[in-house]
């Protein structure tokens, strides 16, 4: 089938290949989105539908009261004999994944996780190691992770991107998903938000470098985004639609990870910052906030990035004097005082990446210079990041570093080096080979202290 002309509801996404003119075939191997009220009573018929008989469900105390109950009624009434695990252990490890292996019933033939991020993502990759099938009924959308069909679990205490399945099955109920905290609402909202930042990082790499893009992917998520932005002031009220529709965006934008086969239309510089607070987070043994928090903050600060290119006069020749003066074994020396830890990781990455290279670099600075006037075109299109500041700021969502403890220092190290996270081509490098991050940052920090925002 190919690909449509236009965005359309998320199910017409899932479980069939679409030939698209970007070149690829898009695939989401998921079988069944269903967002909506009383969408967990539709467990049984999902059960028939795709043949299962035996489900193990899994949940933590507080999901269980909150619908891990409900569905083993629903299940119950329906004439299946549901097995329940009440999580004890609840982290990305390997006691929680032991846990669930160790009480798996001999004749389980699909697994159902009913919470957030850490219950639904152990699911996926025990669902994965065990060769089975999963389904998910989230009770609280705060970030996209819940469509994914990888994730980060640490193994022997360090963080590792490893297989997991993609749910068959997402059972979003509008009327689990209202009664969750407004903290978790907002921070999916936050995490949504940052693709405008991703989409714009996504288009700057297909004009400098020539990247592979998806135009129907890229508008797909722009859609989707723009659609829940537009309804945002209604999220306060915990309005059941406005709420299903973020969980809706929030399932369609991870699917994409599938659908495209990298995380490209939905992860950029916002999530390089993310990445970086969660660097230092960890060493601190403190997180900064949780993941959507740190994306919206991001967002906005890389945002004010795109605004301080977009009105410079850029000097081509001092940019490749900078690149010319480039020497790997000071950066290296930055790194390890940034990064501490996790240092060796990163310079692993850019060994093999050369991102930074003055090769590549001068290469992309010809490129940028012969198409600045499209580069400029295309940063007039993005949100203003006062408007979008504004816009979280109403809702109650944060939006500058002092709402999530980022100092000066951390948040100018944050700009200089969080790019090193990972090897895509965002605004932050653009700014970076251009030899214009140092200075911007400095501007941009001067500011928000002005301000009182950090
Ligand atoms: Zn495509
Ligand atoms: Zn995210």
């Amino acid at each position: 089938m190919k690909m449509y002309q236009t965005t359309q509801p998320i199910e017409k996404y899932l479980n069939i290949p679409l030939e698209c003119s970007c070149g690829r075939t898009h695939f989401a191997p998921i079988k069944a989105i269903r967002v909506s009220s009383g969408a967990i009573s539709l467990l049984p018929d999902y059960m028939k539908q795709y043949g299962y008989s035996h489900p193990y469900l899994l949940s933590d105390r507080i999901t269980y009261d909150i619908a891990g109950y409900r569905c083993e009624a629903i299940l119950q009434q329906a004439g299946f004999s549901p097995f329940t695990r009440i999580l004890t252990h609840m982290a990305y490890d390997e006691a929680t994944l032991g846990e669930i292996v160790l009480n798996k019933p001999d004749d389980c033939d699909v697994m159902i996780g009913i919470g957030t991020g850490q219950i639904t993502d152990m699911l996926r990759f025990a669902s994965f190691k065990l060769g089975l099938p999963c389904f998910t009924v989230p009770t609280a959308a705060p970030m996209d992770g819940f469509s994914a069909s990888v994730g980060i679990m640490n193994v022997d205490h360090l963080k590792a991107t490893m297989p997991a399945h993609a749910s068959e099955v997402i059972l979003g109920d509008t009327d689990v998903l209202k009664g969750a905290p407004m903290r978790m609402t907002l921070a999916g909202f936050g995490d949504l938000v940052g693709k405008y930042n991703a989409l714009n990082d996504w288009r700057l790499g297909r004009i400098v470098n020539g990247e592979h893009y998806c135009e129907k992917i890229a508008t797909m998520v722009e859609d989707y985004v723009t659609g829940v932005t537009e309804d945002a002031d209604r999220i306060r009220d915990k309005d059941p639609e406005t709420i299903g529709g973020i969980l809706n965006a929030l399932l369609l934008t991870g699917a994409t990870v599938s659908l495209y086969g990298t995380s490209r239309a939905i992860s950029g510089a916002e999530h390089h910052m993310s990445h970086y607070w969660e660097v230092l987070g960890d060493e601190r043994g403190k997180p900064f906030a949780m993941h959507g928090e740190q994306v919206a903050v991001a967002t906005v600060l890389a945002l004010s990035v795109v605004e301080k290119l977009k009105d410079r006069a850029i000097d081509f020749n001092r940019a490749r004097a900078a690149a010319q003066r480039y020497d790997s074994d000071t950066w290296a020396a930055q790194i390890r005082l940034a990064y501490g830890e996790a240092a060796e990781a990163i310079l692993a990455l850019e060994e093999k990446a050369q991102k930074n290279a003055p090769e590549g670099r001068l290469k992309r600075i010809d490129a940028m210079e012969e198409k600045w006037p499209e580069i400029r075109s295309l940063l007039e299109t993005v949100i203003p990041a006062g408007q979008l500041r504004e816009l979280l700021r109403s809702l109650g969502c944060p939006c500058d570093p002092r709402d999530i403890g980022v100092t000066p220092e951390i948040l100018k190290d944050t700009f200089l080096y969080c790019k090193e996270t990972r090897t895509i081509f965002t605004v932050y490098q653009m700014a970076w080979d251009l030899d214009l991050m140092d200075e911007i940052s400095d501007e941009i920090i001067r500011f928000l202290k002005q301000e009182n925002r950090i």
